[in-house]
């Protein structure tokens, strides 16, 4: 349930308002725009005597939200989020261009990526330390030396970093991470999701294989219940009968997510895609839907990755990439 405010209501008014209702036993959410101030409310609101909310002097209107995710609902928080990494702002305008190798592979491959994507200009670095792979016998990832180069490539650029979690035992190991990334495979990791929300670290939560939409955002509701809101959506293909790309991008969800909730939603047309050469169009049309910015996987020798060759492109082809997605983002401004 939201209640909007009266323009004027005063600070003091808004404190005794949510004082009342959390005695209901009610979460408030307060957002507060420029013009007004809306109190969602999250828990039982079947108690809450609609007419008696709408009586009140200050209140201007009351309204039930329907859906089931309550803090991720534009509904509740009509103004875009826009989530600061480490001085690099995404979402409500600000573009996250996120680049980097599948996984870290050495130190002299991170770095050399780092610096040439960060030249390109790239403003957020990716790489997979723990890396969920099909196949058992397929490179793990480097794990916590991993993460240990990753952050040398931060220091060395400046760049903040994304890097994957897979179980919350490893938390530790990412305090110096500046954006955890939950996969695909685990976005529905409900205990992992809870976890995470009880930290202060930016999430970049991406879809599952086979989820729709409102479940990406009952995953990202169960990390903000837990009281971290900075919360960034990934869309990365989903699974159709389609087999000539590795998973369909459904970029009509850049759209609908817009609609139906304030958070940033970036695309990664890598993993979309699996083709190197198929990346650079589905990013440049990812850009021209109105995305929040991009992940793609870039390596400075595809042929020898140890993971995602296929789909990753070289920082030449990141370079052109990047100089077009600037072009595109001045048309649709
Ligand atoms: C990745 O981004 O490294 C990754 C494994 O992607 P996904 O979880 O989307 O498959
Ligand atoms: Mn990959």
């Amino acid at each position: 349930m939201i209640a909007v405010l009266k323009q004027g209501t005063t600070p003091a008014q808004i404190q005794h308002l949510v004082d009342w209702l959390k005695h209901m036993n009610l979460d408030v959410h307060i957002s507060e725009g420029a013009e007004v101030t809306i109190l969602g409310l999250i828990g039982d609101t079947s108690r809450v005597d609609m007419e008696l909310l709408k009586s009140l002097e200050m209140v201007d209107s009351v309204k039930r939200v329907s859906e089931p995710f309550k803090q991720a609902n534009r509904k509740f928080h009509p103004k875009e989020t826009i989530i600061d990494v480490g001085g690099v702002r995404v979402g409500g305008g600000y573009f996250a261009m996120i680049a980097g190798p599948c996984s870290v592979e050495s130190e002299e491959q991170i770095i050399s990526v780092a610096n040439a994507v960060k030249q390109s200009g790239a403003n957020i670095l990716r790489g997979g330390a723990f890396k969920p792979r099909t196949s058992p016998y397929a490179f793990q990832g480097m794990k916590g030396e991993g993460i240990r180069l990753l952050l040398e490539a931060k220091k060395a650029t400046g760049m903040p970093i994304v890097t994957e979690i897979m179980n919350i035992a490893t938390l530790d190991l990412f305090a110096d991470v500046d954006i955890i990334q939950v996969g695909a495979r685990n976005m529905q990791n409900f205990d992992l999701l809870k976890e995470l929300g009880k930290t202060k670290k930016p999430i970049l939560l991406k879809r599952g294989l086979a989820n729709t939409i409102q479940e990406l955002l009952m995953s990202a509701e169960y990390i903000m219940s837990e009281g971290n809101e900075q919360v960034i959506l990934c869309e990365r293909g989903i699974r159709t009968f389609e087999t000539a790309t590795r998973n369909t991008l459904d970029l009509s969800a850049v759209a609908v997510l817009h609609n139906l909730t304030h958070l940033p939603v970036v695309v990664d047309p890598s993993h979309a895609t699996g083709v190197a050469g198929l990346v650079p169009p589905m990013a440049c049309a990812a850009a021209a839907s109105g995305a929040d910015g991009i992940m793609v996987e870039v390596h400075n020798n595809p042929s020898c990755a140890l993971c995602d060759g296929a789909q990753s492109l070289t920082p030449e082809q990141f370079d052109e990439l990047n100089r077009k997605i600037q072009r595109i983002r001045e048309v649709i401004a």
